[in-house]
């Protein structure tokens, strides 16, 4: 029998802070348009729980990347699997990521974004490991500062499973 991930932040958690952010979001982007960009996979429960408590005019689109290394280590080589529907240009995108890890896959995101001449780039991100930076990343909206341990569920996988799980968990014997 496979042993559920120990919970690390549970549904209530996870809830109330990311109320706080979308409050946080909707007070300074008043009276501004959002782009909101979820990258796929691992930031679709985040985002759709963060837009949901945005209270503003905002489009949303998805931008799908694939990011080479080991099955829980980024290599920072990123590729674009599915690319936004719409033109950015003139816009105010707010990024939304599941994660930052070592930071590279979101450097490269950014740095890809600012090409399209957005009016301005933000980052949403739901959880942040300081402890493994190698490229530091600006993050505007965090949601938890988490210790250096593989975590899954709320839409973060382990090889494409546990995304499913309500709250974020770590894997038994911590598989990262
Ligand atoms: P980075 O490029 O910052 O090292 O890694 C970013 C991506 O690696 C995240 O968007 C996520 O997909 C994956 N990742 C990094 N740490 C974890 C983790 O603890 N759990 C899971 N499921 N994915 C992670």
């Amino acid at each position: 029998m496979t042993a559920l991930p120990q919970v690390l932040l549970d549904e209530a958690t996870l809830a109330a802070r990311v109320r706080e952010l979308g409050a946080a979001i909707t007070r300074d982007y008043r009276e501004r348009e959002l782009v909101v960009v979820v990258v796929l996979k691992g930031s679709f429960m985040f985002a759709a729980d963060l837009i949901r408590a945005i209270d503003l005019p905002l489009q949303v689109d998805f931008l799908g990347v694939r990011s080479y290394g080991d099955s829980t280590t980024s290599s920072g080589v990123v590729q674009i699997t599915s690319d936004l529907s719409s033109p950015v240009e003139d816009k105010d995108v707010l990024v939304v990521e599941d994660i930052v890890d070592t930071g590279l896959t979101l450097r490269f995101l950014l740095e890809n974004l600012e090409t399209r001449g957005p009016c301005s780039i933000k980052l949403a991100a739901l959880l942040h490991k300081p402890a493994r930076t190698v490229v530091p990343v600006q993050i505007d909206y965090r949601g938890f500062e988490i210790e250096d341990v593989f975590v899954v569920g709320y839409g973060l996988d382990h090889a494409q499973r546990h995304r499913n799980l309500p709250y974020v968990g770590m894997l038994p014997g911590n598989e990262s």
